[in-house]
């Protein structure tokens, strides 16, 4: 893992894939998002915390253009983010939108994702073989194939959208509290190959955690988002100070 932000000298800190300039959002008359401004560096990972509602899953929105939003956001990277496609942006919802009792196996899954086809189109989607090396790439056992998805424990889950948001390989990948729903063990292991995918492949990831530990040992940088506005920024150390956790406010 490359170190915290932090930690480097001014001139090393990562330059910013994305600023955000006064997003406002409205959503059915009520105001969610106020302000928000900062910055996600490039090839690092950021979390983005606050209270329940506080309007992180909003700001994702945002970025994906599912909401519509006042302000700016400014990609340095130079590509058109008007329409993000795929490969610009990876992304796993805090929800999913499908049918708990859907009868898809991940196999189907894969081909509905990854074509403009429907599942049963013959020869739709990849390969097995290509399938089974993104799974195993995100350490999921290839026999996951056959498995329904709805059968998935909730860490395999994570990791078969995981393997689906990183394929084409995004500039920058956003997780919308991704471990919620999974055990210690596999959170931090998912965590783990977070932070080995951010270094192997310089991947920009925005992370919506309430995980304390976690954070302070992977992510590079925080977005604290307060009363619809970014309320603190900065490393870890800087944003996760004592007073501001103990107003009791994490993953409320
Ligand atoms: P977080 O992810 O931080 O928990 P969200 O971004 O999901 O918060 O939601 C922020 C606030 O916006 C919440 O109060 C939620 O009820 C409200 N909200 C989200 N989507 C809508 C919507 N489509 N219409 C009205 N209110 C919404
Ligand atoms: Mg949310």
């Amino acid at each position: 893992m490359s170190p915290p932000v932090g930690t480097l000298p001014m001139a090393e800190k990562a330059r910013p894939l994305l600023r955000l300039k006064d997003i406002r959002v409205t959503l059915s008359g009520q105001a969610i998002l106020k302000g928000v401004t900062g910055g996600i560096p490039s090839g690092r990972i950021t979390a983005v915390m606050g209270t329940n509602g506080a309007g992180k899953s909003t700001l994702l929105k945002v970025l994906l253009r599912e909401v519509p939003f006042k302000g700016e956001l400014v990609f340095t990277c130079g590509h058109d983010h008007s329409h993000p496609t795929p490969s610009q942006i990876g992304y796993v919802p805090q929800r999913l939108k499908v049918e708990a009792n859907l009868p898809l196996t991940v196999r189907d899954l894969f081909g509905l994702a990854l074509s403009q086809k429907p599942w049963f189109w013959p020869g739709v989607g990849l390969p097995d073989a290509e399938v089974a090396q993104l799974l195993t790439y995100v350490h999921l056992n290839s026999n996951a194939l056959d498995k329904q998805v709805e059968r998935l424990s909730g860490g395999e889950l994570q990791r078969v959208l995981l393997a689906l948001a990183l394929e084409p390989k995004p500039e920058l990948l956003m997780l919308d509290e991704p471990a919620s729903g999974i055990d210690f063990v596999d959170k931090a292991l998912y965590h783990e190959r977070i932070a080995e995918i951010n270094e192997e492949r310089g991947t920009t990831v925005i992370l919506v955690s309430h995980d304390l530990d976690l954070i302070r040992k992977y992510a590079h940088h925080v977005l604290w988002l307060e009363g619809g506005v970014v309320a603190a920024e900065g490393t870890p150390e800087e944003v996760l100070l004592a007073d501001r956790l103990n107003c009791g406010r994490v993953g409320q």
